[in-house]
């Protein structure tokens, strides 16, 4: 492609993935499939990379989060942000309305917004773009997340119109992406966000964009900061005037003519918010006219013209029937509180987990107590405290048992652990989980290979380990209850078509300690195939960056085993791919290749290797590709009708080869 029909063809991409991404992110209204979002989205990255050029602003590839900061710049809010006086209950809304009345008369009417829990953001445009986005802070100084707020896909980069404004929102977490999240982060036995909250200002105070990028967050904006300037003179108009932009407001909100349709929104939410999408901790009231809130003004503090109404935090009295113990994939045994079901905060709650032993000690808790319960960020219910007082004396004290729920062998404390785990590498609990952990998604992601299927398999003794999955007949699992001729198809193909998954996939799916998706694919890409990785002494694991001392340990021991060794030759008998299939990484100093260390461009078409291919091969052998010429680069490597870079690389007396001599090297 010249650069030309490449200018031209990368901003037709821009302008149909910036609205693809308006339609589902902002409009909820999604007009294709993601497959073809995804497939456009490639072919700019692919324009971009051979043409930087062409790389603008607002273009749909910077989404995907940019350099690692090394902190985050302190940031002055030229109009301070600040905090909402708080309402708990219906008088203080009334009282709230009674102080609004005396300042501007009675004409008022207002504007009810849902209080989103999240983050507060500012964000600056100028001309339409955006140029940055900060924290609240403390309301005068926050931090500059612009590379972050960048990653969120509902936040416009350039908006419908060429206007100058700051406007003001919440980022926040979707329950959905929460839930993900937490679910991953325990698979890699981290600590769980407490809240979607929680979660949304960890991921936005990370130095690495990428990492705000993966967590799904979403913006809602209910405010112009410097809306004197814009024109406009209600605060209801703000918000459609924003929604023209290109902003994502939130749909919920009511213009109401008194006090008696705030009461009647705010009593509306006490019992919709659960059905929510994501989590509110209240509703915000404002009064609608500018002219009325400038009459007003505000205290030190906050303005006189709105207010937050506080919801109270949903908690349910309940009684605790019995305390359940389940083993996880590490052997961790925890303990879950059978409660008598319950309904908060929407939906029926009848377990809770207790997480470890020291938590029920400090909380007191007994078999048959009343204990308040809630939902924690709306979701995950949690025992809050035991209501000693109304103890009758039958209530029971749990004993952490000292033997395995499952396989009675004794159970360990690892120090500096709280929890207590059954370390019985033969228990059936363990095994189970760990096969259920082999075939799901981002292990060895087999379709139609489920809990509730693997737990058959298991039960029925057809599969005992991670190898036996390959062994299974259609016989077999045609025998099953509720499988039919072609779920049975499809399964054996899903099985079949596994063997072939890069190696990083087999060994996070092998559930190696403390070796999580990312820490597998460092690993399968440093040692590129199990022969070497199992031979991989401690001090070459520690030796790589992101390995540390207690994972590379975890590693050795694994591979240590006489049983893992005979699993890994059975796994290879019955056809698993055993090698990466990614690039390898190579450092500078490991390669011994003309390569390693240069910065090489490729142009031109290639008659041996697709550029793709070619680009493999040098990477691997500890060179860089780069997309574009410039002073740096030190090779340009020119296929037939190779066009400007050769040129350019000419002009600046870079050396330049032809593919056989490419070839050559490569070969070496
Ligand atoms: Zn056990």
């Amino acid at each position: 492609m010249d650069f030309q029909s490449a200018e031209k063809k990368a901003k037709d991409l821009q302008n149909l993935l910036n609205q693809y991404s308006y339609e589902y992110h902002v409009l909820d209204q999604p007009s294709v499939p993601d497959a073809e979002y995804d497939r456009l989205l490639r072919e700019l990255i692919e324009i971009e990379e051979q043409f930087p050029e062409l790389q603008t602003p607002d273009s749909p590839t910077l989404r995907v989060g940019g350099e690692i900061l090394t902190m985050f710049n302190k940031v002055q809010h030229a109009i301070p942000m600040l905090s909402l006086g708080n309402a708990f209950g219906e008088q203080d809304l009334r009282d709230f309305d009674r102080r609004v009345r005396q300042g501007v008369g009675d004409n008022v009417s207002y504007v009810c917004e849902l209080k989103i829990d999240g983050l507060a953001v500012s964000l600056i445009y100028e001309d339409g773009m955006f140029v940055r986005g900060a924290t609240r802070g403390d309301g005068t100084t926050g931090e500059d997340i612009s590379s972050n707020l960048r990653t969120i896909r509902s936040l416009p980069i350039r908006l419908k119109e060429p206007v100058s404004l700051e406007v003001r929102g919440e980022a926040f977490m979707p329950k959905k992406s929460f839930e993900a999240l937490n679910k991953a982060r325990k698979e890699r036995e981290e600590e769980p966000f407490a809240n979607p909250r929680n979660a949304a200002a960890g991921s936005l105070r990370q130095l690495d964009p990428k990492i705000a990028a993966s967590r799904n967050l979403d913006v809602f904006l209910y405010g112009i900061a410097n809306i004197g300037d814009t024109g406009i003179d209600s605060h209801s108009e703000g918000l459609d005037f924003l929604e023209r932009l290109g902003f994502k407001t939130n749909k919920e909100r009511r213009k109401v003519a008194d006090i008696e349709g705030v009461i009647e929104y705010v009593n509306g939410w006490v019992e919709k918010r659960p059905n929510l999408p994501y989590d509110i901790d209240g509703i915000v009231i404002k009064v609608d006219s500018l002219d009325q809130q400038a009459e007003l003004g505000t205290t030190a503090k906050s303005p006189r013209w709105a207010i937050a109404y506080k919801f109270p935090a949903e908690e349910v009295v309940t009684t605790l029937k019995d305390i359940e113990l389940s083993v996880g994939r590490t052997g961790v045994v925890t303990p879950t509180a059978i409660l008598e079901p319950v309904q908060v905060a929407g939906t029926t709650v009848g377990r809770a987990s207790l997480h470890n032993e020291d938590l029920i000690r400090e909380k007191d808790i007994k078999i048959g107590d009343k204990v308040v319960v809630k939902k924690a960020g709306d979701i995950i219910p949690e025992v809050v405290n035991v209501l000693a007082e109304q103890r009758t004396g039958d209530e029971v004290e749990f004993q952490m048992p000292t033997h395995c729920p499952e396989c009675e062998s004794e159970l360990v404390r690892i120090e500096g652990e709280v929890a207590l785990r059954c370390i019985n590498p033969k228990c059936p609990a363990q095994i189970r989980e760990g096969l259920i952990h082999f075939v799901s998604r981002d292990a060895m992601n087999i379709d139609g290979l489920g809990e509730r299927v693997v737990s058959q398999l298991f039960a029925e003794k057809l599969i005992k380990d991670v190898a036996d999955i390959y062994k299974l007949t259609r016989e077999q699992l045609l025998a099953l209850e509720r499988m039919g001729e072609k779920s049975v198809n499809n399964l054996l193909s899903a099985i079949e078509t596994s063997k072939a998954n890069s190696l990083e996939k087999l060994m996070f799916g092998l559930g190696i300690r403390l070796v999580g998706a990312k820490a597998a694919k460092t690993l399968a890409q440093e040692f590129g195939t199990m022969d070497q990785l199992m031979q991989a002494s401690r001090d070459e694991l520690t030796a790589i960056n992101e390995i540390g001392d207690k994972m590379a340990d975890s590693v050795v021991t694994y591979f240590d085993s006489d049983e893992v060794k005979e699993l890994i030759s059975e796994l290879k008998a019955v056809g698993v791919n055993l090698e990466y299939k990614g690039p390898r990484k190579v450092s500078v100093e490991d390669s011994d290749s003309f390569f390693a260390g240069k910065t090489v461009v490729l142009t031109g078409k290639l008659e041996q290797l697709s550029r793709n291919e070619a680009k493999e091969k040098i990477e691997a052998l500890g060179g860089n590709v780069a997309g574009s010429v410039s002073k740096k680069t030190d090779l340009v490597i020119a296929g037939e009708d190779a066009g400007s870079k050769l040129t350019k690389a000419e002009s600046l007396g870079i050396e330049v080869w032809n593919e056989e001599r490419m070839l050559e090297e490569l070969n070496k």
